[in-house]
């Protein structure tokens, strides 16, 4: 998701600028929306270990 193209409601100027109160209020809120964003990379090699563990732990019990 990207919110670079944008265009605001109230000043009509690109969201990714910040240049009112709502174009900020957008930029934080879409940040935040995307929550692989904030990952580094280890976290996703955990938690790719974590489902490969589930699924592997699945696939036994109904073997
Ligand atoms: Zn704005």
């Amino acid at each position: 998701m990207t919110y670079d193209r944008l265009v605001c409601a109230n000043c009509a100027a690109p969201v990714s600028e910040g240049r009112c109160p709502v174009c900020r209020a957008n930029r934080e809120r879409l940040q935040q929306e995307n929550p692989f964003a904030g990952l580094n990379p280890m976290t996703l090699i955990m938690l790719l270990a974590i489902l490969i563990a589930a699924v592997a732990l699945l696939a036994h019990q109904t073997a």
